[in-house]
């Protein structure tokens, strides 16, 4: 049993303010991941800070951009008229994620924050950097089947475990927080963070700021779209590798094309070099299989996860078949 103190914040201010005051405590939103850590002893906050009743939770368009409160939930977001007509790529990509029950109560914010799945970081037996920097890197020469091929270090290999974000970083989401020095916007591709020498730090987020919403621009993806999500089981498991294909095209020709991956980095990956090099070509089996090529250049396996590889590339193609071929 460990014993912590339990209060609810009505605005973004007071959340910001009790936080800062105490170095000990923690936002707690939907639950699902916080709640995990503490029973398992990776963390133990003397303090929990409830922001889910937080006026944070609206899905509105202002000036052409769509807004998505921090605490609206995953479900929600998923189902929303919206999101459906304007954002689909979003919908498919949450609605891959975890089961019902949990998007039920999963907020955005908390998708956005929840810690990987490494099965190190979480047995406090075991050594581990992210959660005990200077301890060792279990996962490196252990059982690594489901780490990074993209991004590490040899510090930390472990991936951001969210499907919602990899549709985010393509869709060229930007976060805005507020916190004890104002108010800031994080485009979201810096808003995760590779793992360097320092892998505690899962994001460029300061202690005590708040995810306000998130925003999304305008954008002609909303027919040509696929999230594919591989996994070891159909539902209610992580992704193995992931592939979110938005595609604006004319016929068989690409006008232009994003591609993000999960289970791959210790953020939600982007492939510029493919997107580039698909631009303006006629949409081909062949023409995918190359831009795959190049946008697994770079990757390096660690052993259990040396089927990632072949994965990875197939899992691109596969998207974006899917995704072009949509009518
Ligand atoms: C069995 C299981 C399977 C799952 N499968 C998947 C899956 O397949 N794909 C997937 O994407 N996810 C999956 N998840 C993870 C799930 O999506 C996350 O647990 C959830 O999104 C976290 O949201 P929450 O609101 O419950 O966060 P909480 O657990 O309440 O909080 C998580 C962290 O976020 C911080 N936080 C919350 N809101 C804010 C904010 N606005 N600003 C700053 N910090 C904030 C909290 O302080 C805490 O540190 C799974 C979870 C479980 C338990
Ligand atoms: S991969 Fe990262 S999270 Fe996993 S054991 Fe290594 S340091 Fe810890």
């Amino acid at each position: 049993m460990i014993n912590f103190d339990f209060v609810r914040v009505a605005t973004a201010k007071a959340a910001v303010d009790a936080l800062t005051k105490d170095n000990s405590a923690q936002w707690i939103a939907g639950g699902t991941n916080l709640i995990d850590l503490m029973k398992k002893g990776v963390l133990s906050p003397r303090k929990l800070i409830d922001i889910s009743k937080l006026p944070l939770n609206e899905i509105k368009k202002e000036s052409g951009r769509l807004s998505i409160g921090s605490m609206a939930l995953n479900s929600d977001v998923a189902d929303d008229e919206l999101i459906q007509k304007e954002q689909p790529l979003l919908s498919m990509a949450l609605k891959a994620g975890a089961s019902q029950q949990l998007r039920n109560m999963a907020t955005i914010g908390g998708n956005m924050m929840q810690r990987t799945r490494c099965p190190y970081f979480y047995n406090t037996d075991m050594p581990c950097n992210k959660r005990d920097p200077g301890t060792g890197c279990g996962a490196l020469k252990g059982f690594n089947r489901m780490h990074a091929i993209f991004g590490a270090s040899d510090k930390c290999i472990a991936v951001h475990p969210s499907d919602m974000c990899v549709a985010l970083v393509a869709l060229d989401a930007t976060v805005l927080v507020t916190g004890p020095r104002g108010d800031r916007r994080i485009p979201f591709r810096d808003f995760h963070r590779l793992p360097g020498n320092t892998p505690e730090k899962d994001n460029t987020l300061q202690r005590g700021e708040l995810i306000v919403s998130i925003e999304l621009p305008e954008n002609r993806f909303s027919k040509n779209f696929h999230y594919l999500k591989i996994r070891d089981r159909t539902s209610y498991a992580f992704a193995l590798v992931s592939v979110a294909a938005a595609m604006d095209m004319d016929g068989s020709k690409i006008n232009e094309v994003r591609l993000g991956m999960g289970g791959v980095a210790h953020k939600p990956w982007r492939l510029t070099e493919a997107e580039n090099y698909l631009k303006g070509k006629t949409a081909s089996e062949d023409v995918f299989r190359q831009a795959a090529e190049l946008g697994m250049r770079d990757a390096k396996a660690y052993g259990y996860n040396n089927f990632k590889l072949k994965l990875g590339p197939n899992t691109i193609v596969e998207a974006l078949k899917a995704a072009s071929a949509k009518s």
